[in-house]
């Protein structure tokens, strides 16, 4: 894909940069588009979990905010066992083959 990283980075985010971010641009920094980016450790508070992110070409930092979608059973308590993909996932987002 084509990169126009030479831009100077955005200073300021709107809420339809976020918005861009969460659903498509997540690994690439919000404000310069550059992909060099790094996570640091994940804490959890009920049901989001939080990670704060740095990125490596313009210094902006931010946190990263997941919340719970659901689960997957992967075995039962009485021992059986289901592999990924074979077992509902339970009030969880739709899967409609978004790219792994
Ligand atoms: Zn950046």
């Amino acid at each position: 894909m084509a990169d126009e990283s030479t831009s100077t980075p955005k200073t300021d985010l709107t809420p339809e940069d976020a918005k861009n971010y969460t659903e498509r641009a997540y690994a690439k920094c919000p404000f310069c588009g550059d992909s060099r980016i790094e996570g640091g450790s994940i804490s959890i508070e009920q049901n989001y979990a939080h990670q704060d992110v740095f990125c490596t070409e313009c210094d902006a930092e931010w946190s990263d905010s997941y919340r719970l979608e659901g689960l997957l059973v992967t075995r039962t308590p009485d021992g059986r066992d289901f592999r990924h993909g074979e077992y509902p996932l339970i009030d969880g987002p739709p899967q409609d083959g978004a790219p792994a």
